[in-house]
């Protein structure tokens, strides 16, 4: 595996590591070369009777060839020590240019055919050695001049016309081929460093393609191949193993508001968390974004054991994870969810339990956030469900199931002032479904932005389309929480108002009370941005959510929505009762608006009426419809109520 590459290429190569490589690279060779040409010299010398230093030379030659021979299978079979083996290998070169270089005092017969030829083996060995020596510097230089001054000088004392004439050559010869000594080493200096850098780079692309560069974790890819790994092993040695997925809880708040430094330097705090708790044979990776996942293999042999254990150490990083974290001049705290999924179970993969170690991560995030859930059937069973609906969302949204009903608010003449559009899902054309179906999920799954930007592409073309919606009449839009706080969300309501050509201050956005509390900074920001382009804003199923009135103050709202959990049923004396009073006593004085949702009767109507709260949206005025039906083509709303009214509806009371 390519990883386990990376691993074997952990030393440091240098470029002067590179050269003493390519320096012993030839060296056996290059042994064994001289010896066969020494023995020819030898053989070829033999029968001459006046050259009594004959063998002493070929020894010197074989304990050159040999100290060669072995110093390479040192370097070889020994640690890398540069500046030992750089000492070894001139030494050993030194023996052979001695060698070499001593053949013309130690053998150097009055023939001139034994001269030429020795002179001729000389040049061909010492140009020879060009390609050998040129990986150290001065190698060349150093062994061309040892091998040949001998030579040369024995030239120069013979005065013969043909002796000088090889004696030029010979110096021309020297100086040529120390020049190409000298090039040639350069050459394949550079050639190293090159090679160098490009195994550098193939090294940096590995790590990249299996580590996470913030973090120093293996990533998804490395993981996913050692949870199948410890899977496999599992499943061999009979033992049980677990994953923990960990996904941070409030990390994008830290990121929004200390910036990605701050982020990013949080991240690398988790991770070293998680590794110092860590035993050696576990795996801690980053999956992406603010998710890590733990490999804990061979816990115990008894399944039962083993997911005690590994919610043992899930709590115990979730106990690390929250202490606080100094980084940036900034005290940061994170919590965690942590979903456990054992393994092996049956015959499954490494996707298979990363998904269930997710779907109990999720289930921790349901649960309150900052807690561990062990996966279990149920589990399971519901995230397939979730699973399924969300590919069911998708497919809706590729037929263009989702579609925008109408629910009518009216004013104390029961005269409708505005509608509030609900998503619907139209299932296959065969069934309705309201939003407790699928908004869940939708908003899990990011996909409620495109279901989102439908209802507003619904909405904008149903108002801007001729159908007689009197100009008075607003639409108010329910807007969730990601969608809201999502980056440039004004300006695209802003773009979309203005495409559609009608006035902004007849859209209202509806956002609920606890979304409103939860991140005041950012709420207030944005509201302020639309409010000033005219976009009015209503805070949806008031009284659920604890809000304070100085709260309230802070943000420019127009309407208060009170949570139909109070009107339904309420009657004089109740808390409920109470609690409507109190809200319009303030509302009123403050100049909002307060609409009672889940008025389903006329009793309720009449209580809410009597009590100064005249704006009304339930059931008792209609349920939410396509805008056709409440406003056909041709009449004009108050006309289409009077006639509504006069055929016994009775709703303009
Ligand atoms: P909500 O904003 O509080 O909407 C009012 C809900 O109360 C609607 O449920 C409506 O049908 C229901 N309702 C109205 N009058 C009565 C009544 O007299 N009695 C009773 N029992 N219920 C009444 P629905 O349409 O099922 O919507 C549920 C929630 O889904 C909405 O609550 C809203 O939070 C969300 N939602 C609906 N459409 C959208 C949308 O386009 N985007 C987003 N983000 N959320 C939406
Ligand atoms: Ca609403
Ligand atoms: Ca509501």
């Amino acid at each position: 595996m390519a990883y386990q590459q990376i691993a074997r290429a952990g030393y440091q190569i240098n470029t002067q590591g590179g050269l003493v490589a390519l320096a012993y690279k030839p060296m056996i060779f290059a042994g064994i070369t001289s010896l066969l040409v020494g023995t020819l010299v030898y053989h070829t010398f033999l029968p001459y009777e006046d050259l009594p230093q004959l063998d002493l030379w070929y020894y010197l030659l074989l304990f050159a060839a040999v100290s060669r021979a072995l110093a390479a299978i040192w370097y070889r079979l020994a640690d890398e020590n540069l500046p030992l083996f750089i000492a070894v290998w001139y030494v050993v070169t030194a023996f052979s240019a001695l060698a070499w270089a001593s053949a013309p005092i130690l053998i150097w017969p009055e023939v001139p055919l034994g001269q030429s030829f020795l002179v001729l083996v000389l040049v061909g060995m010492s140009g020879g050695t060009l390609s050998t020596l040129s990986a150290m510097p001065f190698a060349v230089p150093f062994y061309m001049t040892a091998c040949m001054t001998p030579l040369l000088w024995r030239l120069s004392t013979h005065h013969t016309e043909i002796s000088l004439s090889l004696l030029a050559l010979g110096i021309v010869w020297v100086i040529w081929i120390v020049i190409a000594g000298i090039r040639a080493h350069r050459t394949v200096r550079d050639n190293v460093i090159t090679g160098e850098q490009k195994e550098k780079a193939e090294r940096r692309m590995l790590h990249q393609a299996y580590y996470d560069e913030l973090t120093e974790l293996p990533n998804r890819r490395l993981f996913l191949d050692r949870l199948e790994l410890a899977i496999n092993l599992s499943r061999r040695h009979e033992t049980y193993g677990a994953l923990l997925f960990i996904d941070l809880d409030n990390f994008k708040r830290v990121n929004d508001s200390l910036g990605h430094q701050a982020g990013d330097e949080l991240l690398s705090w988790v991770a070293s968390r998680l590794q110092m708790r860590l035993r050696d044979t576990d795996t801690a990776a980053r999956l992406g974004g603010d998710e890590f996942a733990v490999i804990l293999p061979s816990l115990s042999n008894h399944l039962d054991k083993a997911i005690q254990q590994a919610e043992r150490i899930a709590e115990s990083l979730n106990q690390s994870i929250a202490r606080p974290i100094f980084a940036g001049g900034y005290e940061m705290h994170v919590e965690a969810s942590i979903g456990v999924a054992s393994f092996p179970r049956l015959e499954e993969h490494s996707l298979e339990v990363l998904r269930h170690a997710d779907a109990a991560m999720y289930e921790a995030k349901k649960a309150g956030r900052n807690c561990v859930r062990i996966f279990n059937d149920a589990i399971g069973k519901r995230s397939r469900k979730r699973i399924n609906t969300e590919s069911e969302i998708r497919s809706a949204l590729d037929r263009d199931e989702f579609v925008t009903y109408y629910q009518p608010q009216v004013n104390e003449t029961g005269e409708v002032f505005g509608l509030e559009a609900l998503v619907r899902w139209n299932r296959r054309g065969e069934r309705l479904l309201g939003p407790e179906h699928f908004l869940g999920v939708a908003e899990d799954s990011g996909l409620i932005r495109e279901i989102q930007e439908r209802v507003f592409e619904s909405v904008f073309s149903d108002m801007s389309a001729p159908r007689n919606l009197p100009d008075n009449i607003s639409i108010s839009v329910n807007v969730s929480a990601g969608e809201f706080y999502r980056e440039g969300f004004s300006t695209n309501i802003k773009q979309m108002v203005s495409a559609a050509g009608f006035s902004a201050n007849r859209l209202c956005i509806e956002i609920t009370e606890s979304m409103a509390m939860r991140q005041v900074d950012t709420v207030v920001e944005v509201m302020k941005d639309l409010r000033d382009f005219g976009v009015r804003f209503a805070i949806d199923d008031f009284g659920t959510g604890y809000s304070s009135l100085a709260h309230l103050k802070a943000l420019p709202v127009d309407t208060l929505k009170i949570d139909r959990s109070f009107i339904t049923d309420i009657k004089e004396g109740s808390p409920d009762a109470k609690i409507v009073k109190a809200i319009i006593a303030m509302t009123n004085q403050m100049g909002i608006r307060t609409i009672a949702e889940g008025v389903e009767n006329h009793e309720v109507a009449e209580y809410l009426r009597k009590n100064d709260c005249v704006y009304h949206q339930g059931w008792a005025y209609g349920k939410a419809e396509p805008l056709e039906n409440l406003f056909p083509f041709q009449p004009l709303s108050r006309r289409y109520y009077q006639a509504l009214s006069d055929s016994g509806m009775n709703i303009l009371q």
